[in-house]
């Protein structure tokens, strides 16, 4: 077995997570930090207001349109999309580029036109489309969690399941059945299982 060249397919690469709402994608991640606590993962930019418990630069960094738009202007996004037909997020391009470069990997957790354009501008990324185990334990996901309002949970089960289409276009699906299996592929795909 050769070892694979920094930024290849070495542990160095950009792994992106994306996948329909309620998938379970924030708490995958937040498994990933628990057993990596040195693993980065970007910090998204976005015009939404914080939720009640959500810190600034922790879970996001909150900002306004004005400076969502320079920072568009500024090419300082590597990616960014307006989600659920209302706020903007985007992914600050420094932090991830950096961290690429000193031979780290790198996670993000986006929408799936934020994993579109990172395929566009990074043909190397891995791609990782995380799916319900069948669309009614997605749906019960969604009315379960309770975060958002009838019209809204709609909204986000229309946007869902179109997104469930594009798997295909993804480098590998992995089905959340059980959070800690999942984690556990995830790692094998990052080269992070020890
Ligand atoms: P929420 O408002 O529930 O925190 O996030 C809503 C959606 O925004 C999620 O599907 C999440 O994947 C997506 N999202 C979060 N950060 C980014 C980002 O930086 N870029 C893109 N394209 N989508 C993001």
């Amino acid at each position: 077995h050769r070892a694979a060249p920094p930024g290849h397919d070495g542990a160095a690469r950009l792994t992106v997570l994306a996948g329909p709402t309620a998938v379970g994608k924030g708490t995958i991640v937040a498994e990933l930090r628990r057993r990596h606590p040195g693993l980065f993962v970007s910090v998204s930019a976005t015009t939404r207001s914080p939720r009640c418990g959500e810190i600034d630069g922790t879970h996001y960094h909150f900002i306004s349109d004005e400076e969502f738009d320079a920072l568009v202007d500024d090419e300082q996004m590597l990616e960014w999309a307006t989600v659920h037909g209302c706020h903007r997020y985007g992914t600050p391009r420094r932090p991830v580029i950096q961290r690429l470069e000193a031979g780290a990997p790198a996670l993000l957790e986006i929408d799936l036109a934020g994993a579109r354009q990172v395929r566009a501008a990074m043909p190397d990324a891995r791609l990782v489309f995380i799916a319900p185990p069948s669309w009614e334990e997605l749906v019960s996901r969604l009315v379960g969690r309770g975060t958002e309002g009838q019209r809204e949970q709609e909204r986000r089960l229309a946007t869902a399941r179109v997104e469930m289409e594009a798997a295909g276009e993804f480098d590998h699906t992995v089905i959340n059945d059980s959070v800690a299996r999942a984690t556990d592929e995830i790692e094998s795909l990052m080269g992070l299982r020890g």
